[in-house]
């Protein structure tokens, strides 16, 4: 439910509607604005109810909110949200994009990968230390070896880093070498762990879930907000179809569906969307015209030797020409590349 306070409400007023929401064992929110200062209760429908604002002299207008997710819901926030990823805005103008490797593999693939992508223009690095593989005999990633060398090739690159974060008990390691925490399609709906990231302080990316609906993505990102962390960045990854040709479905309707029903900014993931390398550029130049964010990318210094996900990795120079192929179209949407663009800290 969103309250609207009349412009002459005091700070009081709004202090007493806040602890009547609390002492109905509902949620309160408190979201002062420029010209009005707006109000939330979060819970049960029928103890809103109870709450008969619509009589209080001080409130200009009370709105349901019809839509399961609350927090997220562009009914609540109507502006887009901009993420600060170590620096990077997320969600403004400049179109973001985050390349590296599936895994960090040794210090200098990762190192050698990091200054390639940096010198093309991504502006974050991406590399998985914990990796969710399908079989238990593929490589699993390096874990802590693996963060350390990740937040050395992002330094030694001038870049914010992100990585995967696969399990409970490791949020606060990865939260202390990564700028984001990346949780993985497979564990979309693993709802202990979207609450351990919604106690964390940084920004969190959150790939759909590989048979996940578009309102199953939200209400996972629910979960990260309702703990207090609003810092969300949703992705596209592609879903499970009949279609075997590619190893997934890259659902780009998802994205102007998303940006209607969401404030939160959303990438596109073409590298796993797709699985072949050779369809990433087109799906990315397609993701800019479509209306994301920005774009998570791989990029290995050699697929042909990649420990994971070689057939859907750039090669370094495979990805400079995708650069320069995406500016372009990114621009002619009004989302201009843009490295450069720094948040101020
Ligand atoms: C990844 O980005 O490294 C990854 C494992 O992707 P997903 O969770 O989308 O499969
Ligand atoms: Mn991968």
């Amino acid at each position: 439910m969103i309250i609207v306070l009349r412009p002459e409400a005091t700070p009081d007023t709004a202090q007493e509607i806040l602890e009547r929401i609390g002492a109905l064992g509902l949620k309160p929110l408190h979201m002062p604005g420029t010209e009005r200062v707006v109000l939330g209760a979060l819970g049960d429908e029928r103890v809103l109810e109870q709450l008969h604002l619509e009589s209080h002299p001080m409130v200009e207008s009370v709105q349901r909110i019809l839509a399961p997710w609350k927090l997220v819901s562009r009914e609540m926030h109507p502006h887009d949200t901009v993420v600060d990823v170590g620096g990077v805005a997320v969600g403004g103008a400049p179109f973001v994009v985050i390349a590296g490797p599936c895994a960090v593999e040794s210090r200098e693939q990762v190192v050698e990968t990091a200054r390639a992508v940096a010198s093309s223009g991504a502006a974050i690095l991406r590399g998985g230390a914990f990796k969710p593989r399908t079989s238990p005999y593929a490589f699993q990633g390096l874990g802590i070896e693996g963060l350390r060398l990740l937040r050395e090739a992002a330094d030694a690159a001038g870049l914010p880093c992100v990585t995967e974060v696969l399990d409970v008990a490791d949020v606060e390691v990865v939260d202390r070498y990564a700028d984001a925490l990346q949780c993985g399609a497979r564990n979309m709906q693993n709802f202990r762990l979207l609450k351990e990231l919604g106690q964390s302080r940084k920004p969190v990316i959150l790939k759909r879930g590989m048979s996940a609906r578009v309102d199953d993505l939200l209400l996972a990102a629910e979960y990260v907000l309702a703990e207090g962390n609003s810092r969300v960045i949703l992705c596209e990854r592609g879903i499970r179809t009949f279609e075997t040709a590619t190893r997934n479905t890259l659902d780009l309707n998802a994205v102007p569906l998303i940006r209607r029903r969401t404030h939160l900014p959303i990438l596109v993931d073409p590298s796993h969307g797709t699985g072949l390398r050779e369809l990433v550029a087109p799906m990315s130049k397609a993701a800019a015209a479509c209306g994301a964010d920005g774009l998570l990318i791989e990029v290995h210094r050699d697929p042909q030797e990649a420990r994971s996900d070689g057939r859907q990795s750039l090669s370094p120079a495979q990805f400079a020409s995708l650069m320069r192929e995406l500016e372009p179209v990114a621009s002619a949407c009004g989302r201009p590349l843009s490295p450069a663009v720094r948040v101020a800290r």
